[in-house]
Order: structure tokens, then C-alpha cells, then sequence
């Protein structure tokens, strides 16, 4: 199976013992999803014609809006990883609830104004980033989708959506619900995944892991060096403007504890990782459609 930004072999989906065969819309059990080309599922890789017909058929459920980030991941990996990796697990949940979900353009804009002293980071306010997700519901409800789920990969976006998500479904009166995709792992369960049970950290263990199973071009093999200076000090108002302020917890000294954490990552921890939060994603998203 050949996914958009997922490049990890280990990734090919279970296909509930299903025997390869045609695909069978309205009935996802007996699709064998090695068979679909992955871009069937994703908004952005259809033509309008394709999705009027998705939704005429009565098949198409539900929509996964992946939000994410584009943030500082430490020296070593690429500032997409919060968004890639609610990318795939939208697009894995989709493929295996097959043809029932399509996954919207990913939010690749978080709220993370406490880590503009790294370079590179992007922060949006959380009525820019809250108001980008209620128009994409907004849209998506016109076309006819009328249940949603949106699949987080940031931690700083967690609490606005938690508390804003009830009043959007109430608002436009369909059912729509959020997780962040480590949700899945009970506190009491985060040692099964990780060495450190640091779920789901920054940067260390565990993002490191699911990145190397599914992305592994998004890591760089860097050393961390201490005399290197890595923070960099804006002008006031220009940290003002963006909203900065100081997250007690992300110090130097986190810097450098989650960088060698993230010595222990391997793709072997994140391909246990990834189908298991998939399964988790998608038994979720299908109480909500029925
Ligand atoms: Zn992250």
C-alpha cells in the first residue's frame, strides 16, 4: 500500500481476514484495503465529481479533520510531525472503515506560542485556529457530511478543542467529536509503548518512534550539543504580538532530556503504536455513525 507521507512498510492495514476481492461499497467489512488507492479517501486528492457521488451513494458517514502544527521538534525532527501524524492516523482510520469516512486537508496551524523562543515555529491564536475548524465543519456539513471527528496531533491544540467541540455540534445539530490520537493509551498503559511511559511527550520516545515507523525522512541523525545555543530572544513586542509566554516546563533542560529520550525511539515502537491507535480511532468514530 502506498500512502501519502507514510513510508513505512509495516503499515499496511489489517484487513478484518477479509479475502482480496472487489471492493464492495456499504459494506467496509469486506474490502480488503490494499485494494483501494489510498487517495480515494483524502478530499484533497478528489475531483467534485467524486465527492457528489461519494455522498449520493449513502455511503460516505463522516468526515476526520487531522489538526496539527507546525512546530519545533527539537534538533532532530521536521516541523511537520504533529501534523503528518494526525494525517496518517486519519487516513489509516479511513482506509479501514472504508468507504464511509473521508479525510479533510489537514490544519497544519496549532496553537504553540510557548515555543516561539526555538526557531520556526508558526502560532496561531486559538480563535484563528478554533475558527479554521469550525468553517471546515461548516463546509463539510453543506456538502451533506453530517457527522465529524477530528483527529489531533498537538498537544497545545487538546484543550480548545475539548472545550469548544460540544458547542460546534450542538451548533450546526450533528455529532462532532475530538481526540488527540494518544488518547488511546491509558495512563496505566503508556509502559506497553515506551521505555519512559512519556505519552505523548515532545519530540522524545514516543513522536520519535511513531516517526520513524511511518516517516522516517522526517528524522535527522544530529547530535544534541551542549554549547550550542538553541533559543533565541525576540523583541518584546514581537513576542507580545504572538502571545508568548513561558511554559515552565519547556526549559533547557527539557531540551536536552527529550532529546535523549529520543534516543530510544525505533519504528518497532511505532508500528505497534500506529495500527493500535488506528483501531482505537476507528471503533470511536464508529459508535458515532452507527
Ligand atoms: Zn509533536
Amino acid at each position: 500500500m502506498k500512502l501519502a507521507g507514510v513510508s513505512g512498510a509495516a503499515l499496511s492495514m489489517d484487513s478484518g481476514g477479509a479475502e482480496a476481492g472487489e471492493m464492495n461499497p456499504g459494506m467496509s467489512s469486506s474490502v480488503n484495503v490494499s485494494n483501494v488507492n489510498p487517495g480515494k479517501v483524502l478530499l484533497t486528492e478528489l475531483t467534485r465529481k467524486e465527492v457528489r457521488e461519494w455522498v449520493a451513494s449513502g455511503n460516505l458517514k463522516a468526515a476526520i479533520i487531522p489538526t496539527g502544527s507546525t512546530e519545533q521538534h527539537n534538533e532532530h525532527m521536521a516541523l511537520s510531525m504533529d501534523t503528518e501524524a494526525a494525517l496518517v492516523i486519519s487516513h489509516l482510520t479511513a482506509l479501514k472503515l472504508y468507504p464511509q469516512v473521508i479525510v479533510t486537508t489537514p490544519v497544519a496551524f496549532g496553537i504553540c506560542p510557548f515555543f516561539m523562543k526555538r526557531q520556526g515555529t508558526i502560532t496561531v491564536r486559538e480563535e484563528t485556529f478554533l475558527g479554521l475548524v469550525w468553517d471546515i465543519c461548516c463546509s463539510m456539513k453543506t456538502h451533506g457530511i453530517n457527522a465529524i471527528f477530528i483527529v489531533n496531533g498537538h498537544g497545545g491544540n487538546s484543550r480548545a478543542l475539548r472545550s469548544n467541540v460540544p458547542e460546534f455540534s450542538s451548533k450546526l445539530g450533528i455529532p462532532i467529536d475530538a481526540c488527540s490520537y494518544w488518547d488511546s493509551i491509558p495512563r496505566d498503559r503508556r509502559n506497553e509503548f515506551t521505555d519512559t511511559g512519556s505519552v505523548p511527550g515532545h519530540a522524545d520516545e514516543f513522536e520519535t518512534s511513531f516517526a520513524l515507523a511511518a516517516f522516517p525522512e522526517k528524522i535527522r541523525r544530529v547530535t544534541y550539543d551542549d554549547d550550542e545555543v538553541y533559543t533565541w530572544e525576540p523583541e518584546q513586542e514581537d513576542l507580545d504580538r504572538v502571545g508568548y509566554f513561558d511554559a515552565q516546563w519547556f526549559s533547557k533542560e527539557f531540551d536536552k532530556s527529550s532529546y535523549e529520550e529520543s534516543l530510544l525511539g525505533t519504528a518497532e515502537k511505532g508500528e505497534r503504536f500506529i495500527p493500535y491507535a488506528v483501531d482505537w480511532v476507528a471503533n470511536k468514530l464508529q459508535t458515532m455513525i452507527g
